[in-house]
């Protein structure tokens, strides 16, 4: 007999690769797990009886901010609570490294931390800041292109950067990418890359194709009336740079869109595509939720202010009804509410199941862990995908869910250790009640833990037990 850490026994193992549960056991020892269904040969001081419960991989959140919340708030509860044992951020172009900017950063920056907050000039100094003092779950990132344009164009940022500054990003990322970057994200959607041409993106993400397994995430040029010449611009990127594509929080925004997720995927699916590595990211919600600015108002059924720095009188109210207090257009009330975060309403929830039924769909919350009140995304995403849209609605066999959460972006995010029940992988596993699981994060109550979710070990350490964190911080950078 062989003596390992602990034996997890009488489980409904749910591997993560989508194939069908089967009952078993599984033994870890130092971190990994070593012997996987029957377990006879392995003696462990500590069994674990699993009930017949499902044991499966830790969730990867395939889309996050949570670059300094991995920092500041070491048990990140509103993960470890959903069973999510890693996070991929820096999204959105937007990452915490490398950047030390000289002046106040403008608008999505915010979302992720105040401009003081941004002193990592590299991805090593991020590295080391979160090896010094570990978070609970682990952490992969992306380099952000909007990050790479504050640091590398002198002038103002509405403009394309010059052949000086577009010298300077690709070797800021290239060094990103040496540190344990595993990919770039843009975020042309937003102020500080929107005179971004197509040229400078493909430029930059040119300098993926030489580090195995980097892939460019994109929140797309436009995900309302032009959301088609959006993704036909993140193919052309992909495919010009010879780089695996994903898309960011794929949707089609705005009543006037609803309906149009047939088309974008068929474009997708086209064979054109056929050649070029791509998936994306959903989160299970038909309300999206970023900074409020003007331009983002027009294409929303109504619109949540989640909260204001100048007006915190004003959270969890309606825009509309703010402007007709203060009896001022709906731009006007956005400025003056500014800095502010918002909950829009903009998604058809049939485009939402065709979307993340699809073989290529990955879940990732979005969540922006700094906001007082967040949108409920942030502590339900996974819960809600395996309670409502599978055991509830059949969207998919739990299976597929969880293949969605786990094995799925480990592959296309190159984690090979990650994402599977497998032996020699990390033991990042969670013991859940398919009954049982569910979100109760709402808008109303935003901040709600999930239930069902009974254990969660990262790299082999239980973090979560019984509704509370075990206090161990065992996560781990990631990269390739
Ligand atoms: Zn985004």
């Amino acid at each position: 007999m062989t003596t390992c850490d602990f034996i997890i026994h009488d489980a409904r193992l749910v591997d993560g690769s989508g194939a069908p549960g089967r009952h078993g056991d599984i033994a870890v020892d130092r971190a990994r797990i070593v012997a996987l269904g029957d377990c006879g040969a392995w003696r462990a001081a500590t069994r674990i009886d699993a009930g017949g419960r499902v044991l499966s991989p830790g969730f990867i959140d395939s889309h996050t901010h949570d670059d300094l919340a991995v920092l500041r708030q070491p048990d990140l509860p509103c993960k470890l609570s959903q069973g999510v044992t890693t996070v991929i951020a820096g999204n959105c172009g937007i990452s915490l490294a490398p950047l030390e900017p000289a002046n106040e950063l403008p608008p999505p920056f915010p979302l992720l931390g105040a401009t003081v907050d941004f002193r990592y000039p590299t991805v090593a100094a991020y590295r080391r800041a979160f090896d010094r003092s570990p978070c609970a779950v682990n952490v992969a990132l992306l380099a952000g292109h909007s990050s790479l344009r504050v640091g590398g164009i002198a002038g103002p940022l509405d403009a394309p950067a010059d052949s000086t500054a577009r010298r300077r990003m690709r070797t800021a990322l290239r060094r990103a990418l040496a540190d344990g970057c595993i990919g770039l994200s843009t975020g042309l959607d937003y102020p500080p890359a929107a005179a971004a041409p197509t040229d400078e993106v493909v430029e930059l993400a040119r300098v993926l194709a030489d580090f195995d397994g980097a892939v460019y995430a994109t929140h797309m040029r436009d995900e309302g009336d032009e959301v088609v010449a959006a993704v036909r611009e993140a193919l052309e990127i992909g495919r010009s740079a010879r780089v695996p594509i994903v898309i960011s929080h794929l949707k089609c925004a705005g009543p006037q869109n609803y309906g149009r997720a047939g088309e974008v995927l068929a474009l997708l699916d086209d064979d054109r595509a056929a050649g070029q590595p791509f998936a994306f990211d959903v989160y299970p919600y038909c309300a999206s939720s970023t900074s409020l600015l003007p331009q983002f108002v027009r294409d929303t059924e109504s619109v949540l202010v989640a909260e204001s720095t100048p007006h915190p009188e004003c959270n969890g109210m309606l825009l509309d009804r703010i402007a007709a207090d203060w009896q001022c257009s709906l731009a006007e009330a956005c400025e003056r509410l500014y800095p502010a975060a918002a909950i829009y309403f903009q998604i058809d929830e049939r485009d939402l199941e065709r979307f993340i039924r699809h073989p290529a769909a990955m879940i990732g919350s979005d969540g922006i862990p700094s906001m007082q009140t967040p949108h409920p995304r942030l502590w339900g995403t996974f819960p809600r995908v395996l309670g409502h849209y599978a055991r509830e609605r059949r969207f998919f066999e739990l299976e597929t869910a969880v293949h969605k959460m786990t094995g799925l972006p480990a592959s296309r995010f190159g984690l090979a250790d990650r994402g599977l029940l497998e032996v020699g992988r990390f033991a990042d596993l969670v013991l859940f009640d398919a009954d049982a699981i569910i979100d109760r994060a709402s808008f109303e109550r935003p901040t709600e833990p999930c239930s069902g979710i009974d254990t969660v070990w990262v790299n082999g350490e239980p973090s979560w037990r019984d509704g509370a964190s075990t206090g161990a911080r065992g996560g781990r950078f990631l990269s390739h």
